[in-house]
C-alpha cells in the first residue's frame, strides 16, 4: 500500500509522480480525515459507500475512500481541502468548526435541513451549512423596493418570507426590511440567483438604489 506518513496534499503530489507507473491504488492523507489514508478510486462507489462527497455534496467519477470509516469526498475537495476552522465574525462571534461526517441538522443560519459535513460552534451549539458562513449582510433584491439586512433571529412574528410565500421560523436567520415592519424573507430565498443580484451592499450608501424607483 502506497501510504504516505504526512497528512499533507503537497506529499501526495509527489507520491504520485513516483508512483505514476505503477497501477496501484493510491493513498493519502486529507485534512479532513487525520485518522486513515483516503484510497484513490475511480467507477463504481461500493454498495456500502456514500454516492456524493461527504463534504460538498456532488456525485463523483474519481473518489477518495476510506474504507475503515466510510469516508468518501470527491477530487475536488482532496485537492482543496475545506478550512478546519473559520473565523467569519459577521456570521458568529466564535470560530467554528467543520465537522466531517453524515449528520442531519437544521442551519442556524438558513432555517433550511442539511445532511453533511456541517461547521460548528460547541460551546453555542451553533450548526451552520458551509455555504451559508458567508451570507451577505445587505442586499437588494427584485421583490422588493428597499434594501434588506440579515438578522440572526427573527422573533416571534408570524411572518410570510416574500419571495416564496411560506412563513419564517423565527428561530433562525432571515432578512428583514428596516422600513416595513412585515418584511421577511428565507436566507435561501433571498439570496437565490434569480432574486438577488449577487452583490454585498453593506457600507454602501443607499440613495443610489432608491433613485431608480422614484
Ligand atoms: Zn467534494
Ligand atoms: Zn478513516
Ligand atoms: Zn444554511
Ligand atoms: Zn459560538
Ligand atoms: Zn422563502
Ligand atoms: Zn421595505
Amino acid at each position: 500500500m502506497a501510504s504516505i506518513a504526512s497528512p499533507t496534499l503537497q506529499n501526495e503530489v509527489k507520491g504520485e509522480r513516483k508512483s505514476a507507473k505503477r497501477v496501484d491504488i493510491k493513498s493519502a492523507y486529507h485534512t479532513s480525515h487525520p485518522q486513515h489514508p483516503l484510497k484513490s478510486r475511480r467507477g463504481q462507489v461500493p454498495d456500502y459507500a456514500d454516492k456524493k462527497c461527504l463534504l460538498c455534496e456532488k456525485g463523483f467519477r474519481q473518489f477518495h475512500l476510506c474504507d475503515v470509516c466510510n469516508y468518501s469526498i470527491c477530487s475536488a475537495c482532496m485537492r482543496n481541502p475545506p478550512p478546519l476552522n473559520i473565523q467569519c465574525l459577521k456570521t458568529h462571534e466564535h470560530q467554528l468548526h467543520l465537522f466531517s461526517r453524515l449528520i442531519d441538522f437544521t442551519c442556524n443560519a438558513c432555517g433550511t435541513q442539511g445532511s453533511r459535513s456541517p461547521y460548528l460552534c460547541p460551546p453555542c451549539n451553533f450548526i451552520i451549512h458551509r455555504e451559508c458562513i458567508d451570507l451577505p449582510r445587505v442586499i437588494s433584491i427584485n421583490r422588493h423596493d428597499h434594501r434588506i439586512s440579515y438578522t440572526p433571529h427573527l422573533g416571534h412574528r408570524k411572518l410570510k418570507c416574500r419571495v416564496c410565500r411560506k412563513e419564517v421560523d423565527g428561530f433562525y436567520g432571515a432578512y428583514t426590511c428596516s422600513k416595513c415592519p412585515s418584511f421577511a424573507a428565507h436566507a435561501r430565498c433571498a439570496t437565490r440567483r434569480d432574486v438577488w443580484d449577487m452583490v454585498e451592499r453593506e457600507g454602501t450608501p443607499e440613495e443610489e438604489e432608491i433613485a431608480p424607483y422614484e
